[in-house]
């Protein structure tokens, strides 16, 4: 396909030829994402500069054509099969993202770094056939993963049962994971939290976020209870351990990658084959998949585009409909990134887990996710949880 050709040309002079690519996958199957009985699935390579699908493939284990025929004892007669996968609906990721980076080695544009979710076996099927491959950890996952730790130690102190507190802990985090290019810049910022959250700013000066040295006198905590820095020194101890978990990988931390496009993908690609129908039997999934992977990348202009290529009018209409909606896009998109659309993002993620926190109370946990960082199982033993009361400002979920 010529659109993921030309962003495979595009990733390659912007990265200098170390080409940086996001994978995720994605299922057609009405539910949650950790099924793993999906009979399609389909994944993406999302280049890091361009942010534009390199190159997409699709399994499936059915096709109707020879379902009916074999059902009803016929000759199955020649057709466009769409059963190209005969595994297990589990290793359809992994051989898809191998399959992939062949692909694209084979078509000159070889990935050398790959961004993609911690809990996959996908990486070390990788591995196997590219020595050198690296492997960059991915934001939301890194996220999750230090919410949760933050979570568990809110068990032992009550600091932290206060989400605002948690929040603000891990904002700092992420601000010092995501705002260092180098190793050691993370290591800097690293080290700069907790002696910030416990009122020593001494090494805060050459950062912007920490308005201490505005106006030390009157400086407050805008999330911390009462504008006050914690003081609990076990505490303390507790999170400059946690601290040394990330200095100590800062390797893989430093440009962190973030498989959010692949998502916004699959987002894309539900909307083009919802999952409650059943497209996966015949060929329309692949044209469904393939109309979402030009919407990706091309924007709303693809339809007259196709209109063209097929020797149909592309069609005024069409065209001035389709600018309108490349329009509306971009101001979307660019109107995510001020800052009262963050806080109003906030604001009602917190009224959502005010609801996920009440049903959470009644059902007890059902779903959490591990995390490679959690090796200690330890603490894990089950407890009955203690009586909460609602604030509102709690959260069980990360902001991701
Ligand atoms: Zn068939
Ligand atoms: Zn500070």
């Amino acid at each position: 396909m010529t659109s993921c050709r030309e962003a495979q040309h595009q990733e390659k002079l912007l990265s200098h030829g170390k080409v940086a690519a996001s994978f995720d996958g994605g299922w057609q199957k009405r539910g949650s994402g950790w099924n793993y009985n999906s009979n399609t699935g389909h994944a993406t390579m999302i280049g890091k500069e361009t942010g534009k699908i390199m190159l997409w493939d699709q399994r499936s284990r059915s096709c109707k054509t020879c379902e009916y025929h074999l059902a009803n004892q016929t000759q199955i007669p020649d057709h466009l099969c769409s059963k190209n996968w005969y595994g297990s609906s589990k290793a359809m990721e992994s051989d898809m993202a191998v399959s992939m980076a062949h692909t694209l080695k084979n078509e000159g544009c070889e990935i050398k770094v790959i961004h993609a979710d911690n809990d996959a076996a996908t990486t070390s099927k990788l591995k196997v056939d590219f020595e050198d491959l690296e492997k960059r950890d991915d934001q939301n996952h890194l996220k999750k993963g230090l919410s949760k730790s933050l979570h568990q130690m809110s068990v032992k102190y009550k600091e932290l049962k206060q989400d605002d507190t948690r929040e603000y802990i891990l904002r700092c985090f992420m601000y010092a994971i995501t705002g260092g290019t180098t190793e050691d810049d993370i290591k800097v910022s690293l080290d700069r939290i907790v002696p910030h959250i416990f009122g020593n700013h001494d090494s805060c000066r050459e950062v912007t976020w920490c308005k201490y040295k505005e106006n030390p006198t009157n400086f407050k905590y805008r999330s911390l209870p009462g504008g006050n820095p914690l003081t609990n020194e076990s505490l303390k101890e507790e999170l400059l351990v946690l601290v040394s978990k990330y200095t100590s990988r800062s390797d893989a931390i430093a440009e962190l990658g973030s498989t959010q496009a692949n998502e916004s993908f699959n987002q894309m690609a539900s909307s083009k084959a919802p999952k409650s129908r059943h497209y996966g039997g015949s060929c329309s999934l692949k044209n469904r998949l393939s109309a979402a992977v030009l919407q990706k990348n091309e924007g709303y202009s693809y339809l007259p585009k196709v209109n063209e290529a097929s020797n149909l009018s592309p069609g005024d209409f069409t065209t001035s409909l389709t600018s309108k909606m490349d329009a509306k896009r971009k101001k979307r998109k660019q109107a995510s990134n001020k800052k009262e659309i963050k806080k109003r993002r906030i604001s009602l993620k917190k009224k959502k887990n005010l609801n996920e926190r009440k049903s959470t109370i009644k059902e007890g946990p059902t779903y959490e996710t591990q995390f490679e960082l959690n090796m200690d199982n330890t603490e894990n033993v089950p407890q009955i949880p203690q009586q909460i009361m609602i604030s509102g400002s709690e959260s069980k979920v990360s902001m991701s």
